[in-house]
């Protein structure tokens, strides 16, 4: 098993590797910037190096300091967690390069899947369904864009290759608009990515976003976790996820999860994955992989038994996979509320000092969270500050569980999300089940 691993995040995502290490025997480096001292895994790790001051630009994303912190411990491997810099081909390559292990896919991987046409083509190939679309990227032929739109019917969706976190996007209503929004979408990747690269997709109009996580080893072995409803959104931010999905027969969950294994094998994927994909009348369509651990992740741990985090450490460290298909059952519900620090009413941030904390707890609840009383929220990253998940054998008690957490947990001291998660959480559509990626938007009067 690996010796040492540096964790090159922070926040929950941070103290939940942290702990996995723990269990399992390994020794930890927490890395972490100059306002993120106070951390509680920079508390519990065996060691910690300052790698920079508080923007992320300079600590958290700053290669060749996480690197360096490796290299002075001694460590054996690097998790980088989610965000940060889990799907930066460049760092994983350099990683590797420089004698440690990368907690991830290989490198290669990670550049396919971080371009969104090379990812669509291999997945194609694979057998994964796509969006209908352009099938490569568009070139300056105005008559063979206008052909291509024709052939896939309005409204369509441009696409920048190289986008990602929602933008890059726009949505074409008519063939009218067509070719001027190919070379807006054009001219705002180059800008923003670096890379001027379109294609072209029919755009959906009432999906629901399930994602397929995927456990592949290093041996050609490949399982899936099922899957994961994670349509409660705004602006393409999840904010509530569920496991499995509302409605979703066993049929088209074997099939689905069939596909995605295989192409883990086709592709030679490492580690633990996941396939987006929008779901419509009853079809997938695939969007994108996430070459990394995702936030909701233990909603999938919850019905599965797996822990994920657990499985990438052995993955990485050369192991075999611990299980095979037909050892993962998928048993009762889970959902996750994440919890943002900021304004309910305005989604503005609102960092601080949380005067007063306590965790909702009881049969059924798992909180995956940092923070404590005391602990001053900073205003440099993302406003999530952990996340509240519950578990029980079916989704109406889950919710009830939810419902009741929701209830219990006090944080004084900042503005959280916690009043939308329980308006939404005694929403009769929700409560139904399986509303789409709109919804949200809509609710909030935002769209
Ligand atoms: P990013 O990498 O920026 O997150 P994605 O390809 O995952 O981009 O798309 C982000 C979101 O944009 C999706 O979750 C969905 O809401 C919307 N979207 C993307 N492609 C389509 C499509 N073909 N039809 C409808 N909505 C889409």
């Amino acid at each position: 098993m690996l010796s040492k691993v540096v964790i090159a995040n922070r926040g929950e995502i941070a103290l939940r590797i942290l702990r996995a290490c723990r269990e399992m025997g390994i020794k930890t480096v927490a890395v972490h910037s100059s306002a993120d001292r106070e951390l509680k895994h920079v508390r519990l790790a065996d060691e910690s190096v300052c790698i920079g001051p508080a923007p992320s630009a300079n600590s958290y994303l700053n290669i060749p300091a996480v690197i360096s912190a490796a290299e002075v411990t001694d460590a054996a491997a690097i998790h980088p967690g989610y965000g940060f810099l889990s799907e930066n081909a460049n760092f994983a390559e350099q990683v590797e390069k420089s004698g440690f292990i990368f907690i991830g896919p290989r490198p290669d991987t990670i550049r396919l899947m971080g371009d969104k046409v090379s990812a669509i083509a291999s997945m194609k190939k694979a057998g994964v369904p796509c969006v209908p679309g352009s099938d490569g990227v568009l070139d300056d032929d105005e008559e063979r864009n206008l052909q291509l739109g024709r052939d896939i019917g309005y409204p369509i969706i441009i696409k920048a290759s190289g986008g990602g976190g929602g933008r890059g996007m726009r949505v074409v209503h008519s063939e009218a608009a067509l070719l001027n929004a190919i070379s807006l979408t054009r001219s705002e990747a180059a800008a923003a990515f670096a890379n001027d690269q379109v294609y072209m997709e029919k755009y959906l109009e009432n999906p629901r976003h399930i994602e397929i996580q995927v456990l592949s080893d290093s041996y050609g072995n490949a399982i899936h976790l099922g899957e994961r409803d994670c349509s409660m959104q705004r602006r393409h931010q999840k904010i509530i996820e569920e496991a499995p999905a509302p409605g979703l027969s066993e049929d088209l969950r074997k099939k689905i999860g069939e596909r995605c294994a295989k192409a883990c094998q086709d592709i030679g994927y490492r580690g633990a994955g996941t396939f987006e994909f929008l779901y419509e009348d009853e079809e997938f369509y695939f969007i994108e992989m996430n070459t990394r651990l995702q936030v909701e992740h233990p909603v999938t741990e919850w019905i599965t038994g797996i822990d994920i985090v657990r499985e990438q450490l052995r993955i990485a460290a050369g192991e075999k996979l611990s299980y095979q298909q037909a050892d993962v059952q998928i048993r009762g519900h889970a959902i996750e509320c994440r919890i943002n620090a900021e304004d309910p009413d305005n989604f503005m941030p609102s960092p601080g000092l949380i005067s007063r904390y306590h965790a909702p707890g009881g049969q059924g609840v798992r909180v995956d969270s940092h923070i404590y009383s005391g602990y001053r929220v900073p205003p440099y990253y993302d406003s999530m500050i952990g996340k509240v998940i519950t578990h029980s054998n079916n989704r109406e008690s889950a919710m009830a569980r939810m419902r009741m957490a929701l209830d219990e947990i006090l944080i004084d001291g900042i503005k959280t999300n916690i009043p939308l998660h329980r308006t939404l959480l005694l929403d009769a559509a929700f409560q139904a089940g399986g509303v789409n990626i709109h919804f949200l938007e809509k609710k909030l009067g935002l769209s």
